[in-house]
């Protein structure tokens, strides 16, 4: 894998755990910086995401919740 592939891989896909990608990453000097920088940035991204995602999912289980209050009560006798 050459420096223009690793590059490529790192825009698709930082997470890669391909074996040319991870050792282009641990010998080439001149891209392991920016690749560092980009994984960061993309751990930066899903702790984000992990952050937003539970309010998000309360409200719409408080939403389905009421929605099933609204239904009438059957009686089984
Ligand atoms: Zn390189």
């Amino acid at each position: 894998m050459n420096c223009a592939e690793f590059e490529r891989q790192l825009m698709i896909d930082p997470a890669c755990s391909e074996s040319a990608f991870l050792s282009h990453w641990q010998n080439c000097m001149r891209c392991k910086p920016e690749a560092d920088k980009v994984w960061h940035m993309n751990q930066q991204i899903k702790k984000l995401l992990a952050v937003d995602v539970p309010p998000r999912l309360s409200s719409r289980i408080i939403a389905e919740q009421k929605k099933r209050r609204k239904r009438p009560i059957r009686r089984l006798f």
